[in-house]
């Protein structure tokens, strides 16, 4: 099946219009009518070849959302006409400890990626910025009627990636929740954790975006450029969950840290970091990482946020605005997440 995509042809050009090929739907396939597809800061470093050596062209897009157009005869999950949605990985070996043990995004010899991952039939996978995808049933998603259609997108990566840490650290009334950073990934943990009974702080560079964090649920909302707030805030955070992607003074943050807190980092910055082995032993202090969340969990999360009206607030953009959507994000000038109405591909 061949579909209409958008693709990057080299790490250095602008991303274009094209078709790719889609396979045939197995037995235990979903073939997804995409509806929308969210921007998400990996696809832009993935097609610009900053996590390494990419085959070309690439169509990325990892948080999809859309209908089952189609089923394979031993499909069960899923039906015709059915609202689901595909995150970051659409397979996994299933035969590790840790796909046993239903974590497949920690699958040992590595889950398959949405996009830029060998496939079971040795192709690249082709992410979401496209009018189809074929999935394996067991990694499609229900996305539940009361999110909001062009909205839910981003659950699939944002919400994922903040909501596991979120519930693997029992966030929660009694517990203060520390979130660096107001984007993608931190304005979604703000809501979540609100949601889940957290008192939460934001912890953004300056004061900028302060009335967005305290509407999006956050109590309280300090700059990190003012050396006052490490000084105020010592000793206080059961969980920082640390969404920047930028190298940051760890040491810094890890004294936010009271008893047995945790300081849990979701962003990825490219260069390694270092901490004094001194700062974790006050306060028995852990520094640990979170990597999306597994299947269970993400439909657990979806549930979630329907269950307590909670969307990621989104700009809704055409295929042919891809281009200035990737350099406004990487500008930080999005709030908070693009969304690619998928109808201007077809
Ligand atoms: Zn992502
Ligand atoms: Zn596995």
């Amino acid at each position: 099946m061949l579909v209409n995509a958008y693709a990057a042809p080299s790490a250095t050009e602008p991303l274009v219009p094209t078709t790719i090929r889609r396979r045939d739907v197995g037995p235990k396939d979903v073939l997804i009518e995409i509806r929308y597809a969210g921007i998400c800061h990996s696809d832009i470093h993935l097609v610009r070849g900053e996590w390494g050596p990419v085959t070309y062209p690439q169509v990325v897009g990892h948080e999809i959302v859309g209908v089952v157009a189609e089923v394979g005869a031993e499909v069960t999950r899923h039906r015709v006409g059915d609202r689901v949605g595909v995150g970051c990985m659409v397979d996994s070996c299933r035969e590790c400890e840790n796909c046993r043990a239903g974590m497949e995004q920690y699958c040992l010899p590595g889950n398959t990626g949405t996009y830029a991952s060998v496939d079971r039939d040795g192709t690249i996978t082709q992410g979401g910025y496209s009018t189809h995808v074929v999935v394996v049933e067991d990694f499609v998603l229900k996305v539940p009627e009361a999110i909001p259609y062009e909205k839910a997108a981003p659950l699939l990566c944002a919400g994922i990636t903040t909501y596991s840490p979120l519930a693997h650290w029992n966030a929660g009334p009694g517990t203060r929740v520390a979130v660096v950073g107001l984007g993608g990934l931190g304005h979604m943990a703000v809501k979540i954790a609100h949601a889940m009974g957290a008192e939460v702080t934001v912890l953004s560079q300056s004061l900028k975006k302060r009335d967005d964090g305290l509407a999006l649920g956050a109590d309280h909302y300090h700059a990190t450029s003012d050396p006052a707030t490490f000084e105020d805030l010592a000793n206080t955070f059961d969980l920082i969950v640390n969404t920047v992607s930028a190298p940051l003074d760890l040491d810094a943050y890890l004294r936010l840290l009271r008893l047995d807190g945790t300081m849990v980092n979701v962003g990825a910055p490219p260069e390694a970091q270092a901490l004094h082995a001194f700062t974790l032993f006050s306060n028995r202090r852990s520094v640990a990482g979170s990597g999306i969340g597994s299947i269970r969990e993400t439909q657990e999360m979806l549930d979630f946020c329907a269950e307590h009206g909670i969307a990621p607030e989104t700009e809704l953009i055409a295929a042919d605005h891809i281009n200035q959507a990737y350099e406004r994000v990487l500008a930080s000038d999005v709030r908070y997440r693009f969304v690619i109405d998928v109808a201007t591909l077809a």
